[in-house]
């Protein structure tokens, strides 16, 4: 239970000496801390803002292969990502799901057509399965009918995977807790400790959630971990250091599904320069992207550009032109920057996606990588940091992350209420329907997400702010024009009261969680 008293008791607890210090939760973090956790190390996590308020909430929500990569020949990052995309589907109770995908085959992409078959052949023979197949031009209409019909001969079916990105990190981070680790979010590392001769033996962490007292402090470490994601450079600033990241931003846009209406993924060229961008249905509707930029400036935020939101208008009208979407159309918008380890390739979508992990006087940094891989990233960062651990047993990709409930009556096995909030909560999942009040165990409207989830996490999921509420842990936000405005009083009657807050609590977070979607999931102004 992540409420009041538990950031409390954390936070009066970080002041004895830790066996690993994690800065960072997003899927890196996390899957370091579940790692380090399972295996009885005395393991913290910070978090500067909310869990997974980084890349790891703004990702394309896949637990792919990356069919993208193959044409940059990356095929050691493809083959590791389909091994762990099979365990993922097979151990996470639901949460990540297979997804089909179809890349479209018209008279003028035949050349494109023949590399994407030999591909999604490369992809099957990773995966132990045969799942592609070649479809004829009336059955890929039949799954995908908005797609442009002029010149199109079929398509090439294949399979991946599809996850609630942010779910996922609170999902590992839960269990991550429950294995004995602490996590703590709004907690900003601010400094690093260094002994006299400059080696990093601690952090100083600031509280943000403006509840805790002191408001810094110092904490002690055997091993520091820099898991900031796009971020990694401005902690590593403190050593004096070179820069190592070429942070590289993408964006996404939402769509409903009576606009853009999809039954498979797809996988589409862009017409201005052939590069390969998905649309997706999430949850409901219908996600476009993405980019692949350099973003010279990490602030707090990112948000998409005008330029970006052209090209992925541009990609729609083009792929789905029975359909024709304009920007009015778009319900919102979502911009993550990848934290890609620069080699000064050419161009953005040529940089390597290959995590690396390094020590610099005793801070090591791990960056780079992909979410479908973080149980790869965790086990090598922390098999790296073993010298540092006596006694620590080597670490395996392949060791379980999530703690299965079970299921206590039988219907519950094929209930799609309870296989998705048991993919989200884990062990949870019984208290939560235990307490549920059953008007609120419905969808949200056109969402699968059910009301009761909202009050669960107000509960339970270290809310500290509205926009942590309705942009991370329920997606209200992205999901409903003008970031659910309309949907306001019910949840307000709903979470109210567990996050403890007045009348003009309320008043103050909804404007705070207006200004931010206004200026960051929505269009540019
Ligand atoms: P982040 O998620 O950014 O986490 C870093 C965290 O560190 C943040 O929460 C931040 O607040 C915190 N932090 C920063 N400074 C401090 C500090 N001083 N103190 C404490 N905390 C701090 N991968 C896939 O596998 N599938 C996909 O579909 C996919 N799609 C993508 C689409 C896009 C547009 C992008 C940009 C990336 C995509 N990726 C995908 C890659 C994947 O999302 C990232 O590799 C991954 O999320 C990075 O996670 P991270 O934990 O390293 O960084």
């Amino acid at each position: 239970m992540l409420n009041k008293s538990w950031r409390l008791q954390t936070w009066s607890d970080l002041d004895q000496p830790w066996d690993i210090i994690v800065i960072g939760g997003g899927i890196t973090g996390a899957g370091i801390f579940n790692m380090a956790a399972q295996k009885g190390l005395k393991v913290l996590l910070v978090e500067a803002h909310d869990f997974a308020f980084g890349t790891s909430s703004r990702s394309s929500k896949l637990v792919h292969g990356g069919i993208r990569y193959l044409r940059n020949r990356q095929y050691d990052v493809v083959r590791e990502s389909i091994r762990e995309r099979e365990r993922m589907i097979k151990e996470s109770d639901g949460l990540v799901e297979p997804l089909p995908f179809i890349f479209p085959s018209f008279e003028n992409n035949l050349r494109e057509t023949r590399m994407m078959k030999m591909g999604v052949i490369f992809y099957d023979l990773m995966a132990f399965k045969w799942q592609h197949q070649s479809l004829g031009k009336k059955k890929t209409t039949a799954i995908l009918p908005a797609l442009k019909s002029k010149g199109l001969v079929g398509g090439v079916q294949y399979m991946d995977s599809r996850v609630d990105d942010s779910q996922l990190v609170l999902r590992v981070i839960m269990d991550g807790i429950r294995f004995g680790g602490s996590a703590i979010n709004y907690a900003r590392v601010i400094k690093l400790l260094k002994t006299q001769q400059g080696k990093v033996i601690g952090v100083v962490v600031k509280d943000k959630s403006g509840e805790l007292n002191p408001s810094e402090k110092d904490i002690r470490g055997k091993v520091v971990i820099n898991a900031t994601g796009p971020w990694s450079d401005q902690v590593r600033a403190d050593l004096d250091v070179q820069p190592k990241l070429r942070p590289l931003r993408g964006s996404h846009l939402i769509f409903s599904q009576e606009k853009i209406p999809l039954k498979a993924a797809v996988t589409m060229l862009h017409p201005r320069d052939n590069r390969a961008l998905f649309a997706i249905p999430w949850e409901n509707r219908t996600m476009i992207g993405t980019t692949d930029l350099d973003h010279n400036h990490v602030g707090d935020e990112t948000r998409i550009s005008q330029e970006e939101t052209a090209y992925l208008l541009e990609a729609a009208q083009h792929a789905f032109p029975n359909y024709p979407v304009t920007e009015s159309d778009i319900i919102s918008t979502f911009a993550g920057l990848r934290p890609v380890i620069n080699t000064n390739a050419p161009t953005p979508s040529k940089e390597s996606r290959a995590h690396a992990y390094w020590d610099e006087n005793g801070l090591v940094t791990i960056a780079g990588g992909k979410l479908t891989i973080f149980r790869i990233m965790a086990a090598d960062v922390l098999n790296f940091c073993r010298s540092r651990l006596p006694h620590t047993p080597q670490f395996h990709h392949w060791s379980p992350c999530f703690i299965h409930p079970q299921a206590q009556k039988a219907e519950q096995r094929s209930d799609p209420d309870w296989i998705m909030m048991a993919g989200r909560l884990g062990l949870d999942v019984h208290t939560f329907f235990e307490n549920a009040n059953s008007e609120d165990m419905h969808p949200i409207e056109t969402i699968p997400e059910l009301w009761a989830e909202l009050t669960w996490a107000a509960q339970n999921e270290a809310v500290v702010h509205l926009d942590d509420l309705l942009l991370r842990r329920v997606r209200l936000g992205l999901l409903f024009p003008n970031g659910g405005l309309a949907h306001m009083p019910r949840v307000r009657s709903l979470v109210q009261q567990p996050l403890g807050w007045s009348d003009e609590d309320w008043e103050e977070e909804l404007t705070r969680y207006q200004h931010i979607w206004q200026n960051n999931y929505y269009l540019p102004q």
